[in-house]
């Protein structure tokens, strides 16, 4: 089994887009990225990063004012497709498409996975499918029932290959354990944004803070136990802890 880290993309973001409660001004260089684990015998893709039109029409997919807190800096080659092609993979050879959930920065990318297997938990599905305010650009375009497995609760999707249910950030929120050779890998996704975040005294922005604090402090204890978590848009833990992204592979 391996995991990959697929870099995909940035933004330009205020520190409060990140910290709810810090004061605007700070500006930081915040990183996206997807997830692709590789079984014995599929591939798993975990989040899908952000759609072309996040790159072509920030201001009409994100809304005037929300661009110039959170200023995408994306080229074609950002785009999930593209940093497949670069892995030698087509869309089609993903066998399941995994969203963390369903904003726009985790599941813009899924347009390029029209005829793939896809699951999210079902919290997400049903907060996706009737709240306008928090998922307003529609950027997980559920795909027919046939293609869509709805998850509750944690979910082993393969040997080592764990979904954990973090709601709290969105009511639906997933992170993903994959247990390696030698270390267990968490990829939280956005239950923490960054190191910083990474504490039971911080939060990012939450949907349910309540929720999204016992999901971090679910995480937590992971850690202490011995995962080492990798966070959804910290501006510095590549560079800082050594990690290597895409093509490297964990394994
Ligand atoms: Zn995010």
């Amino acid at each position: 089994m391996s995991l990959t880290i697929i870099p995909a993309g940035f933004f330009h973001s205020d520190l409060s887009v990140l910290s709810p409660e810090a004061p605007r001004g700070r500006r930081l260089r915040i990183p996206v990225y997807t997830y692709l684990v590789r079984t014995k015998d599929s591939l798993i893709l975990f989040d899908t990063g952000c759609s072309h039109r996040c790159r072509t029409d920030p201001a009409g997919l994100l809304g005037e004012d929300a661009v110039p807190l959170l200023t995408p800096v994306l080229t074609p080659d950002d785009h999930i497709s593209a940093q497949l092609r670069n892995l030698n993979l087509m869309p089609l050879d993903i066998d399941l498409v995994v969203n963390s959930h369903c904003h726009f920065d985790h599941a813009g990318g899924n347009e390029a996975f029209t005829n793939n297997a896809f699951g999210i938990q079902e919290a997400e599905y049903r907060a996706a499918e009737t709240d306008r305010a928090t998922y307003p650009d529609l950027a997980f375009q559920p795909p027919g029932p046939s293609r869509l497995t709805l998850f509750s609760g944690d979910t082993e999707l393969a040997p080592g290959v764990t979904l954990l249910f973090t709601p709290g950030h969105t009511l639906g929120h997933q992170s993903l354990l994959v247990e390696l050779s030698d270390r267990a890998v968490l990829i939280t996704s956005d239950a923490v944004y960054t190191r910083s975040h990474f504490s039971v005294d911080r939060l990012g922005a939450a949907k349910d803070p309540v929720l999204a604090r016992k999901s971090l402090k679910r995480l937590l204890k992971l850690a202490e136990h011995g995962a080492r978590p990798f966070f959804s848009h910290d501006p510095e833990q590549v560079r800082a802890e050594g990690w290597k992204l895409a093509p490297f592979e964990y394994a």
